[in-house]
């Protein structure tokens, strides 16, 4: 019997442009900064901009409200192919080991 539950991969790694299809952000793409596994978030590049108040730690430096990316579900980004734009990835598997691939053109990603 094979087992039936479904199993969550993160497919998304560090430095994948993203596309945001779902939520505030919606159609913006931008480039993963880190990556959450354990929650199953990404941190996109100038993407879910949040404020932050900061305090002041230097004589020089100003406290305030700065801007800050808060994670993004990874359920919620698309990656984003060189060639056709948001894609699905797929896998394809050759004697280097296992490569990401895009689903529409085949092209690695
Ligand atoms: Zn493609």
């Amino acid at each position: 019997m094979a087992n039936q539950a479904s199993q969550v991969k993160m497919k998304l790694r560090k430095n994948d442009t993203v596309r945001v299809i779902a939520g505030r952000e919606k159609g913006k793409s931008g480039r993963i900064l880190r990556i959450d596994r354990a929650k199953m978030r990404a941190v996109v590049e100038g993407l879910n901009m949040v404020k932050k108040a900061v305090k002041q730690k230097k004589q020089n430096q100003k406290g305030g409200i700065t801007s800050v990316e808060a994670p993004l579900p990874v359920a919620k980004l698309m990656i984003v192919c060189k060639k056709c734009g948001p894609t699905r990835i797929g896998y394809v598997v050759d004697e280097n080991g296992k490569k990401r691939v895009c689903r529409k053109c085949g092209g690695e990603v």
